[in-house]
């Protein structure tokens, strides 16, 4: 009975894996029509200043809504674009669509640092400090509102390169924030060895502010371990007030989430950026 119980389990799992791979391959093709036909959109969050409550900067974030499928969240196609190449023409048109936006917004006269992720995968591409700087040159962004988020998975995969390559694209001067901070391995070494002036506190240590107190204490460590390096913070996925006046006690600097806003498109963001700046 043991064994009939033992090859079903593996007959549905293997059904799994075919289903899985065929999801994975359907997304595929559909995500890269949608990157060549224009299907995808940048939407952007803003990062608010603690104490003042004004707006400091936004994160790009990417949206896709298939026709099909409906919207498929990034937590589910960046790993499929990451294993099957597609993530550099994503990455190219992320990158090229935010730095129009900021030339935009400094031509509107509100200049604003505007953060994008990057996926390890970029760091492979020996001319990507070329590619940023085309980029910004074409656009008209300046480089200082060009923030480039990086986990420390970049640093694993190939740690000389991912780092000649970051001193190249501060040299232009571009930012460099570590994003998810503290979820990773060996934060520490990373922090010395990569040229960071920013961490994001990952949101699974904010989430249960103020009741847990691990989180608290991890936070509260976090914060003065970034402050004895001069480096600046950013609290993710601040949902309520109490997280916020946690981070203002603590003296984090800047944090973005739920409570002042959702990713949201740029002519929204516009609206509340002028909204926030108050009267001329
Ligand atoms: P991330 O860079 O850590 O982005 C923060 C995520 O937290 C975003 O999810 C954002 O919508 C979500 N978030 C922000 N505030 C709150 C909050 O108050 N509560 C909760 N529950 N969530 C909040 P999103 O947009 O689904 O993106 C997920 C991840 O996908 C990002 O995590 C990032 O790693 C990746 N991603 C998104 N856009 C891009 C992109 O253009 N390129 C690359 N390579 N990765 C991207
Ligand atoms: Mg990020
Ligand atoms: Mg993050
Ligand atoms: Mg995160």
């Amino acid at each position: 009975q043991a064994k009939r119980a033992g090859r079903g389990t593996y007959a549905c799992y293997s059904a799994q894996l075919d289903q899985h791979a065929h999801e994975n391959m359907q997304l595929h093709a559909r995500l890269k029509e949608a990157i060549h036909r224009g299907g995808l959109r940048l939407l952007y969050q803003p990062q608010v200043d603690v104490r003042s409550g004004a707006i400091v900067g936004a994160e790009a974030l990417v949206r896709w809504t298939d026709e099909l499928l409906g919207e498929v969240p990034p937590g589910r196609f960046i790993p499929v674009a990451e294993t099957t190449g597609l993530i550099l023409p994503l990455s190219d048109w992320v990158l090229d669509t935010a730095c129009r936006q900021i030339a935009a917004w400094s031509g509107a006269g509100t200049p604003l640092r505007v953060a994008v992720n990057f996926s390890a995968q970029q760091f492979r591409q020996r001319n990507l400090p070329d590619k940023v700087a085309a980029l910004l040159q074409r656009s008209g962004a300046q480089a200082k509102l060009l923030e480039i988020e990086i986990t420390e998975s970049i640093a694993m995969v190939q740690p000389l390169l991912a780092r000649e390559q970051l001193d190249a694209l501060v040299a232009l001067g571009c930012t460099v924030a570590l994003d998810d901070f503290g979820t990773g391995y060996s934060s520490l070494a990373y922090l010395k060895a990569l040229p960071v002036s920013k961490l994001k506190i990952d949101r699974g240590f904010i989430k249960d502010i103020p009741h847990d107190l691990s989180d608290v204490k991890i936070s509260r460590s976090i914060i003065a371990l970034a402050h004895s390096l001069g480096l600046t913070l950013v609290a993710e996925g601040v949902e309520t007030e109490a997280q916020l006046d946690f981070l203002r006690e603590h003296g984090c600097e800047t944090y973005q989430g739920w409570l002042f806003a959702k990713a949201l498109e740029a002519g929204e963001f516009s609206a509340r950026l002028h909204a926030s700046s108050g009267p001329p």
